[in-house]
């Protein structure tokens, strides 16, 4: 099979060679009349964080696997061919029950190859009003090593990311086990000190999680716990680029201040996205999901989760960080796979790598990506 496209990141178009699911040669080929309606061609993107899609709720009280699956399936109709399905605070039996379904989703082999690990965002956060967020304040506990490696059994070790406020009493111990065992440790929900942020890292944390959300609305000017994790170095940082959860001028002043290099884009999405706008029922509690994007409590400016693909966070990205297209896909590609360490295999177009892409038309002017197709190992799966 030949693909033939502009190639994002080599700027170049190419002809792609593809036999038994893998690259197998990328060819320079002269542009001939290339013109805005021409296809480009890019690495699928990878979500680290992803509550649910398209009707499809990971963290409700009766998910089933087929769930998991179904969203996997609609996120690949988007573009996002990798994701870590992420289950957030609850009792321990609803988590288990999740982590289970992500679990026996993993044994599907087209959906076990999208599923790169399972992002277990809290209990152990803040239960302060503001970090914590949405998170539900009754299930907001200390952290405990034993509760996690009874989620790491039941998820056969697939737990890859965990997402805690330092400053919980014994967190700091707990991202030592966890990063000894080898998930990556995220800051989040957190009111976190400098010094205890310091210590998470001393610790083993490597990334910070949507960063300059799940926050007081209002915090001291200097010092606090954006600008600590902001100067950090030794912290990736993930951003919802929806246009509502971060300005765009915030989004802007924080890739600079976090460097590209240490950005990553996630759509923090719940299972509104891609839905009809209109007035939901999702945990107890009336939500609109607006024409533009927004999930937020009935009647009120609060937002409770995301609504956008990833795509569209690539696309806000270009526009309110003013990085080209390239740039903006190395953030929700290549980048979260060095996170987790799988940079070696998924994450760009490489020959002798399997065939993962995705192909697209794009709007310069309008930053409006168009998605075309979702290749994972030379399948189509859209
Ligand atoms: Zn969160």
């Amino acid at each position: 099979m030949l693909v033939s496209g502009r190639l994002v990141g080599l700027d170049q178009h190419v002809e792609i060679e593809v036999i038994e699911g893998v690259f197998s040669t990328i060819t320079k080929v002269k542009d001939n009349g290339f013109d805005s309606q021409g296809v480009f061609i890019a690495p699928p993107l990878i979500d680290v964080q992803v509550n649910g899609f398209a009707g499809y709720d990971l963290n409700s009280d009766d998910v089933k696997v087929e769930d998991v699956c179904q969203m996997v399936k609609s996120l690949w109709k988007t573009g996002t061919g990798f994701c870590c399905p992420t289950i957030v605070t609850g009792s321990h039996q609803r988590m288990s029950r999740s982590i289970q379904a992500v679990t026996a989703a993993l044994k599907d082999d087209a959906i076990g190859s999208s599923i790169i690990g399972i992002h277990v965002e809290g209990p152990y956060i803040s239960p302060q009003d503001g970090p914590r967020g949405a998170h539900s304040k009754e299930h907001v506990r200390r952290p405990d090593w034993d509760e996690f490696q009874r989620w790491q059994d039941i998820a056969e070790g697939q737990i890859k990311i965990l997402t805690l406020a330092p400053e919980t009493e014994g967190a700091i111990a707990l991202i030592e086990k966890l990063t000894a065992s080898g998930v990556v440790v995220a800051i989040g929900h957190t009111s976190a000190k400098y010094q205890q942020i310091q210590d998470a890292i001393r610790s083993g944390a490597t990334m910070s999680t949507h960063l300059g959300n799940g926050a007081h609305a209002q915090i001291c000017r200097h010092p606090n716990y954006i600008w600590d994790q902001l100067a950090a170095d030794e912290l990736h940082a993930s951003f919802i680029v929806d246009g509502h959860h971060l300005p765009p001028s915030v989004v802007k002043s924080m890739f600079r201040a976090k460097g590209l290099e240490r950005t990553i884009l996630v759509s923090d999405a719940v299972h509104l996205a891609g839905l009809q706008p209109g007035r939901y029922q999702f945990g107890g509690r009336d939500i609109e999901l607006t024409a533009d994007q927004s999930v937020r409590l009935y009647g009120t400016d609060y937002l409770a989760g995301s609504a956008i693909e990833l795509v569209r966070g690539v696309e806000n990205s270009v526009k309110f960080a003013g990085i080209s297209l390239d740039q903006a896909f190395q953030l929700a590609t290549v980048r979260p796979a060095g996170v987790l360490g799988l940079d070696n295999r998924i994450g760009s177009i490489q020959v002798d790598r399997n065939a993962d892409y995705i192909t697209f038309q794009w709007d310069e002017l309008e930053s409006k990506i168009n998605v075309l197709s979702t290749v994972i190992g030379g399948q189509n799966r859209n």
